[in-house]
């Protein structure tokens, strides 16, 4: 019997407790699933951050601990968890992740806001470049970024990745390193991020790499909300350098009611909900995980604590 504990937030279980019944079934486990045993008893630890469970310390026969998130950073410096830590990477959200992208590249790249915004009686027939004509640069170039990416050239985007290390990647041209981030930024008029957070990432959009933009780009973090200096990113909107900030995640969640983001002619606020990890998809991973750890096979999408991502 596998002692399988979700301690996820309380309400995922509801949305979870079926499919991954379904799920761990169809992979021929034999197990026992609950929100609640006692820890030494516990062989795997289906996850999010924001559980209450914080000191994995007394789970001395956890096997793994498996994320239902992609991101990993409110998790990957905790010092108690000494097992494998697997984060999600699941069809469903790379899917939503495509089509949030893409549907607010397209809301730039058109120029949709002043038709829908503009219904004044005047006759705008000013013509929207083809996308071929629209360089688009992407900034973290893992699963999200390279299925953005693929999106995008499909609609003949030109599109330039960046990356931590070298990448070869067919009609996408891919630059890695510091050392060219600044030129995957000048001539790109939306620069989309899917980052993740960590301590090299933080503030990686600052003043200069705002300045390195053309004039009038448009910036889309789907990233996490630290990787954005939000004070040089309300100095370049309101210095007429940049054109647009599409926020899908922010350094404080939910976004504060007050907070200057919400009420910014030229930011667009989505509360995080770019994309998110699906039950029926995701609870096909974890499955699939448990098995591979009851056979003794390599975890899938191990986290590597050394880069934290
Ligand atoms: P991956 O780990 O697959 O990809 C991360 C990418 O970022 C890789 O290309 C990696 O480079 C690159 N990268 C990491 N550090 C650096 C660095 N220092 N310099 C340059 N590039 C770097 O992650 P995913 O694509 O699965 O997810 C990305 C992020 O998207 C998540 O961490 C999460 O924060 C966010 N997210 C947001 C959601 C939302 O709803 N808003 C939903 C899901 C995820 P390399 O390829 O060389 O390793």
């Amino acid at each position: 019997m596998i002692n399988i504990l979700f301690a996820a937030h309380p309400d995922r279980w509801d949305e979870y407790q079926a499919p991954l019944t379904k799920a761990l079934n169809e992979a021929g486990l034999i197990f026992d699933m609950r929100t609640e045993f006692s820890p030494e008893q516990v062989d795997y630890i289906v996850y999010a951050p924001n559980s209450a469970l914080q000191d994995f310390t007394p789970y001395t026969n956890c096997r793994a601990v498996l994320n239902l998130w992609a991101g990993v950073e409110n998790i990957v410096g905790n010092q108690t968890l000494r097992m494998p830590l697997a984060r999600m990477i699941d069809r469903g959200m790379t899917r939503g992740m495509v089509e949030w992208v893409t549907g607010h590249v397209m809301r730039h790249h058109l120029g949709m806001d002043s038709h829908i915004f503009g219904q004044d009686g005047q006759w705008r027939s000013e013509i929207a470049p083809l996308a071929c004509d629209r360089p688009v640069t992407i900034l973290g170039m893992g699963t999200l970024g390279q299925a953005c990416a693929e999106a995008l050239t499909n609609l003949e985007f030109p599109v330039t990745g960046w990356s931590r290390t070298p990448k070869s990647l067919p009609g996408i041209t891919a630059l890695s390193g510091e050392a060219q981030l600044e030129k995957s930024l000048e001539s790109a008029q939306i620069v989309i991020l899917l980052l993740p957070l960590t301590a090299e990432t933080q503030g990686v959009i600052n003043t200069q790499r705002l300045a390195a933009l053309p004039k009038g780009a448009v910036l889309i973090n789907a990233g996490r909300g630290p990787l954005i200096d939000d004070a040089a990113l309300l100095a370049c909107l309101d210095a007429d350098h940049l054109g647009h900030a599409t926020l899908d995640v922010f350094d404080i969640e939910p976004l504060p009611v007050e907070h200057v983001f919400w009420h910014h002619p030229k930011i667009t606020v989505t509360p995080h909900i770019a994309s998110a990890t699906r039950p029926t998809s995701s609870s096909k991973v974890i499955a699939e995980n448990i098995r591979r750890g009851e056979a003794g096979e390599a975890l899938l999408h191990l986290v590597d604590r050394h880069t934290g991502y």
